[in-house]
C-alpha cells in the first residue's frame, strides 16, 4: 500500500519542541508568556518595515478584530473578494456587518480593481460608504497590491489585508501583510507554517496592536479588579503554541523555496499538455505558492482528475467555491462577472506540503497525464 498524500500537511523544522519544553519548564502555561513575545519579534523582524504583530488565536480571530478596530458594526457594508475562504467572510457577520462580494480578475486571481471600484462607487450612490475593503492574495499570489490601494485611497476606506496563505510572498519586494492598514496572517494546520491553531494581527500603528491585544484578553480596564467598559474577546495565543511558531518562523524561508519548488517541478513536467495551464506570476509579483493549482478545460476532466488521484490515496481540492455562490451568503450584494466562478470549475490544487518527495509529486504527475492522455 502507498502511503497517503496529503494536499498541505505541517512540516516542523525542529526546534519547535525544544521552546515548548521551555514554556513547560518555566511553567508558562497560558495565552501569554516569553514564547509569544519572541514569536511576534521573529514577525516583525521578518516582516521589516517597524511593523508591530500581535499573536492570536486564529487568523479568524485577526479578521474580527480587525474589522472591530476599523469601527465596523451593525448594518454596516464590507467589501470582501468573494473568491476566498469562507473566514474572510465570515467575521463581518459576526459584527452585524454585510459583506458585499467583489469577483476577481485573471491575472493574479484576486480582487479586481474594476469590479471594486464599481462596488464603491454604488454603495456611494446608495448613500452607503464601505467601512472596509478585504482583499486575499489567495494561494500565495499577491493581489494588485498599487492598484487597490489607489482605489482604496481615493475613496478613503482602509484595506484589510487577508494574508493568511501568503506568508513569506513578496510584492514588489515589500512582504506581503505589510500593505493593508491591517494585515492578517494565519498559523493553521495547513498553513505555510503552522502553530497547529494560530494567528496575528499586522499594523504599522503600535497603538491598533496595543488595541488589539486589549480585545484579544478580555478588554479589560487599567484596575485592581476586573473592570470593563468594552465587550472582549478570548484571542490570544498560547505561550504553549507561539513555541511551536518560534521553530517555524526558523525554517519559514526554506519552507517558502520548498513549495515553489513544487510548483516548478509539476510546471515542468505538466506544462507541455496543451490543456494545463498555470497561475505565473506578473513582474514584481512573488507567490509562496503555497498550494500549486492547475486549470483544465473543463469541470468533468477536472473531476476525473481529481477522483484518479483520490483513487490513489492522493488528496486534491477544487479552487475555493466563491462565496456569492454560498447558500449561507446568498442574500448578499455582489459584483461579478463569471471570473471566481470559472476557476472554481474548472481549478485543482495539487499536493503542495514543502515535505513532498520528488517520488510523490511524481505520482501525481503521472496519474494527471494518465487521465489526461486516456481522455483524448
Ligand atoms: C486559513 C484562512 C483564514 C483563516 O485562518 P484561521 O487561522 O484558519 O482562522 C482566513 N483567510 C484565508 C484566505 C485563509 O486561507
Amino acid at each position: 500500500m502507498k502511503t497517503k498524500i496529503w494536499l498541505s500537511s505541517p512540516h516542523m523544522g525542529g526546534n519547535e519542541q525544544n521552546y515548548v519544553q521551555e514554556a513547560f519548564d518555566t511553567n508558562w502555561i497560558a495565552p501569554l508568556g516569553p514564547n509569544v513575545n519572541a514569536f511576534e519579534d521573529s514577525i516583525e523582524d521578518y516582516l521589516g518595515n517597524s511593523v508591530k504583530v500581535a499573536a492570536l488565536s486564529s487568523g479568524t480571530a485577526a479578521i474580527h478584530l480587525a474589522l472591530e478596530l476599523l469601527g465596523v458594526s451593525h448594518g454596516d457594508e464590507v467589501i470582501c473578494q468573494t473568491f476566498t475562504f469562507s473566514a474572510s467572510a465570515n467575521p463581518i457577520t459576526y459584527l452585524g456587518g454585510r459583506p458585499v462580494f467583489v469577483d476577481s480578475e485573471r491575472e493574479t486571481w484576486n480582487i479586481s480593481p474594476e469590479l471594486l471600484e464599481k462596488a464603491i462607487l454604488d454603495c456611494l450612490a446608495n448613500g452607503k460608504k464601505p467601512k472596509a475593503i478585504i482583499a486575499v492574495h489567495l494561494y500565495g499570489m499577491p493581489y494588485k497590491v498599487d492598484e487597490i490601494n489607489e482605489i482604496a485611497a481615493k475613496y478613503n476606506i482602509p484595506v484589510i489585508e487577508d494574508s493568511a496563505e501568503a506568508l513569506g510572498s513578496t510584492y514588489m519586494n515589500n512582504p506581503c501583510s505589510t500593505f493593508g492598514a491591517i494585515g492578517i496572517l494565519s498559523f493553521n494546520g495547513n498553513k505555510i507554517i503552522t502553530t497547529s491553531g494560530g494567528g496575528a494581527l499586522v499594523s504599522e500603528n503600535e497603538d491598533l496592536k496595543k488595541k488589539a491585544v486589549f480585545l484579544a484578553t478580555q478588554a479589560r480596564d487599567n484596575a485592581p479588579h476586573y473592570e470593563h467598559s468594552h465587550i472582549g474577546y478570548n484571542y490570544r495565543m498560547s505561550n504553549v503554541l507561539a513555541g511551536i511558531g518560534r521553530g517555524q518562523m526558523e525554517v519559514l524561508e526554506d519552507r517558502v523555496n520548498s513549495r515553489r519548488c513544487n510548483f516548478d517541478y509539476y510546471k515542468s513536467n505538466l506544462a507541455h499538455i496543451s490543456e494545463i495551464e498555470f497561475l505565473e506570476e506578473p513582474d514584481g509579483f512573488r507567490s509562496n505558492r503555497w498550494l500549486s493549482c492547475i486549470l483544465i478545460p473543463s469541470f468533468n476532466v477536472r473531476e476525473k482528475i481529481r477522483l484518479a488521484l483520490l483513487e490513489e490515496d492522493i488528496e486534491s481540492r477544487p479552487l475555493w467555491k466563491p462565496m456569492h455562490l454560498q447558500p449561507v451568503f446568498k442574500d448578499c450584494k455582489i459584483y461579478v462577472d463569471g471570473t471566481s466562478e470559472e476557476l472554481f470549475q474548472r481549478g485543482l490544487c495539487l499536493p503542495s506540503g514543502s515535505n513532498l518527495q520528488k517520488e510523490d509529486l511524481d505520482r501525481v504527475i503521472q496519474i494527471i497525464l494518465k487521465v489526461l492522455i486516456h481522455d483524448k
